[in-house]
């Protein structure tokens, strides 16, 4: 026995207008359509297809997504769902990072009268190094006065991918310190998040650039991660598996995550932090400058504080010299420049298998008055 729109609305948990617009979709066309009233009957067995469109629904999966879920086997519709709600779940993810960065954003702005800029002096140093297996280095290293930087290149073209991408960052460097000398505190954080965005997109074009005038190069790319200053704030750019560390009050933080297969299977509860430093697919990246895209980099806002000390550094560091050692050296070793050929020296140490690259800066206060 059929049911009327209203009945089988009823049963379903679904509106009449829900249900004439999945009609028209062909989501749900019902079992029968008066000719003469144009009323509509269901079956009481599309029940289950109905119900089945109302969980999708209130997922928040798009009409069309369902209509295909729908057709599919169990596992297969299981499948659907799982990839549409990672889906979901990643796209969460690029949108809270984007409302952290207006709230902190909005809320600089709101003090920005109270707090005029106090800029900060650093001291830095960079250095990279071929280590002792590879035949050249892909890496690229920069330190300046208002920029820190680390790139590290892989593919046939890694090395001027890397170096195309810290050159479109030197350009902020350059035009940061230009102004009064270097004392005002630069651009407004918000511009300078935007100048910065702007410039990892020219990084990204650069090397899409780079595959493109030479097909020899295809499947290059480029790791970068970096620092702008802007008096007391600092912008933190990052993408791949180079990192940021920051060493304040004694006690050092990795302040950047690794785009990588390996540590999203940390993340995820799949794969212990031990296994991940040996796991054979512990290089592969999840997201990088490859000239895609999707090559969406992190980017954030950061207060600086006289007295930290940052150390930005590829994985030829990292996946050789452990992390406690790291620390010792950036604690005990005053001068950056010491400090970067020290790290390099344990990386080579430890076998050298990769380029290395280091740069470290200190913020020692703030900079004198004109
Ligand atoms: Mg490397």
């Amino acid at each position: 026995m059929l049911l009327t729109i209203g009945e089988f609305g009823h049963a379903s948990g679904l509106s009449p207008k829900a249900l004439r617009l999945y009609d028209e979709l062909g989501l749900l066309p019902p079992a029968r359509v008066d000719p003469l009233t144009g009323y509509r009957f269901y079956d009481p067995a599309q029940l289950e297809r109905a119900g089945l469109v109302a969980w999708l629904r209130r997922l928040g999966m798009p009409l069309a997504r369902i209509r295909v879920v729908c057709d599919l086997a169990p596992g297969a519709a299981a499948a659907a769902v799982a990839a549409y709600w990672a889906q979901v779940e990643s796209d969460t993810g690029v949108r809270r990072d984007l409302a952290t960065f207006l709230v902190d954003h909005l809320s600089r702005k709101d003090t920005a009268m109270d707090r005029p800029g106090t800029p900060l002096t650093i001291r830095y140093a960079a250095l990279t190094d071929t280590g002792l297996i590879r035949e050249s280095n892909q890496d690229a290293a920069y330190a300046g006065a208002r920029l820190l930087a680390v790139a590290d290149g892989f593919g046939a073209g890694g090395a001027p991918a890397s170096a195309a991408a810290i050159d479109a960052l030197r350009r902020l460097d350059l035009a940061a310190g230009g102004d009064a000398a270097g004392t005002q505190p630069g651009v407004p954080a918000g511009t300078l998040l935007n100048t910065l965005e702007n410039a990892v997109r020219q990084a990204n074009e650069a090397v899409r650039g780079l595959a493109e005038t030479d097909p020899s190069l295809q499947g290059l790319g480029t790791t970068l991660t970096a620092m702008v200053w802007t008096g007391s704030q600092l912008a933190l750019v990052h993408i791949g598996d180079s990192r940021a560390y920051l060493l304040r009050g004694g006690e050092l933080f990795q302040i950047t995550h690794d785009h990588t297969l390996v540590q999203s299977m940390v993340d995820d509860g799949r794969l212990s932090p031990g296994e991940a430093a040996s796991h054979p697919q512990r290089t592969l990246l999840l997201r990088a400058l490859d000239g895609g895209d999707t090559a969406a980099a992190d980017l954030r806002l950061h207060d600086a504080l006289p007295g930290d000390r940052y150390l930005l550094c590829s994985d030829g560091l990292t996946a050789v010299v452990p992390g406690p050692d790291i620390h010792r050296v950036l604690a005990a070793v005053t001068e950056p420049e010491q400090a970067v050929r020290e790290l390099i020296a344990l990386a080579n140490a430890g076998g050298g298998p990769d380029n290395v690259s280091c740069a470290v800066a200190d913020v020692v206060g703030d900079e004198p008055a004109p």
